[in-house]
């Protein structure tokens, strides 16, 4: 496969997606991990993965001299860094960019969102999931979550560059004819070329019977799994208490809070990624940390809604891994995880630069279960290139997490493996 789509301001690209192609991508500065930046570096990328760190001129040199002649990318004043992850997406909701409000609360959205898209056709979703992916590539993020409601992301990135995982949804809101469609079509693996993950929707969508049964596949498949948790305090109420405005639409409810119908299904555990978490108590906290969950934190849907800042500080505190997601054009005005970055330092002051990067990085590569997130022999040569006018490595971090830097390339896999 070739990718021939022109890169962002048009700047290098890499064509090959041979897996044995060799390259050699150099730039003035090489942040290999938040805590390190080396001067006048490069990665040597062979077969998708990163085969050597190349430090100083003398290094640079030999590396050249290969006999298999890499192809070279010098990307001059640059820094070259680990690509952004982008832990949450909803590619398939593209389509619906600038054509809802969060002004009327969550409940009013989601009607919105429901009619806006059944009014879609497939192709409509699936260019919404291409133009998703271009924004995403263009903007330095080369692996992304998407979680796919409508059955169409899976073909879409089976073709296309950017690295996913691609979790399928799955929610009955007690319908047992629905449960049982589900349950047969996620029974069967998905095909090549994306890797699968598994989302029940949201405790409040999921009925016992279905979240259980989705516990057993993913467990059986090892599968990644990615849930809406405790967003609102509506579903908060209605689960807990059976109170509220869901009360009128869903009927009875469980009588238990989110996080205890997630770990009943045995959902609850290192390959979780709960998206949102806007409203846990002191004891879920303790327990996300204890089972290694990653909390996944949206600050453009955060600011769409107009909600009060997301308790990011007590999760940080009980040592929850925290990743950061650009979610949909829905409830989001772009999908652009160094913007992403910018929100969250606003409305955090108290994280730094190091953090903000980590949560983009590091964190996302843990939820996907997509390496390290960092720069390092044998990793995954998922590579982005800013330009930057830092000279040290606190200048940089600090453009990179909050001055929204120009993007010069994003390269998933090397250029693609
Ligand atoms: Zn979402």
């Amino acid at each position: 496969m070739v990718y021939e789509e022109p890169s962002p301001q048009g700047a290098p690209r890499l064509l090959s997606k041979t897996p044995t192609a060799v390259h050699i991508l150099r730039a003035r500065f090489l942040l290999i991990d938040p805590e390190h930046l080396a001067e006048n570096a490069g990665v040597v990328v062979e077969g998708g993965r990163i085969q050597r760190i190349l430090i100083g001129g003398a290094a640079l040199r030999r590396a050249q001299a290969d006999p298999r002649r890499p192809t070279e990318i010098d990307l001059g004043e640059a820094v070259l860094t680990p690509a952004l992850i982008d832990a949450h997406a909803h590619l398939d909701l593209t389509a619906l960019g600038g054509r809802l409000s969060g002004e009327k609360g969550f409940g009013a959205w989601v009607t919105a969102l429901l009619e806006a898209r059944s009014g879609c056709t497939r192709e409509q979703l699936a260019r919404g999931v291409r133009e998703g992916a271009r924004r995403l590539l263009a903007t330095g993020t080369a692996v992304v979550g998407d979680i796919d409601a409508c059955r169409v992301s899976p073909e879409v990135l089976a073709r296309h560059p950017l690295e996913a995982v691609v979790y399928r949804e799955a929610l009955d809101v007690g319908e047992a004819q629905r449960r049982r469609s589900l349950l047969a079509e996620l029974g069967q693996p998905l095909g090549e070329g994306v890797r699968e993950g598994l989302s029940p929707h949201a405790p409040f969508t999921v009925g016992p019977e279905l979240f259980g049964a989705l516990g057993r596949i993913a467990r059986d498949r090892n599968l990644p799994v990615a849930i809406h948790w405790s967003e609102t305090e509506e579903e908060v109420r209605w689960l807990t208490r059976g109170e509220g405005p869901l009360a009128a639409l869903l009927g009875d409810s469980p009588g238990r809070g989110g996080l205890e119908l997630i770990e009943e299904a045995g959902l609850l555990g290192p390959g979780t990624a709960l998206i949102h978490g806007n409203h846990p108590t002191p004891n879920e906290i303790e327990r996300v940390a204890q089972a290694g969950a990653t909390l996944v934190h949206c600050p453009g849907t955060h600011h769409f809604f107009g909600r009060s800042p997301a308790p990011l500080e007590r999760y940080r505190a009980a040592g929850v891994s925290l990743a950061l997601g650009t979610d949909s054009l829905a409830s989001n005005t772009d999908l652009d995880m160094r913007r992403e970055m910018a929100l969250l330092r606003r409305a955090h002051p108290g994280f730094s630069p190091e953090e903000v990067w980590t949560m983009a990085t590091v964190a996302g590569a843990r939820a996907l279960g997509r390496g390290e997130g960092i720069l390092r022999e044998g990793q995954w040569a998922d590579l982005a290139a800013f330009a930057t006018s830092g000279r040290d490595r606190r200048a940089i971090l600090e453009e990179l997490t909050a001055g929204s830097p120009q993007v010069l390339g994003t390269w998933p896999a090397g250029g693609g493996a």
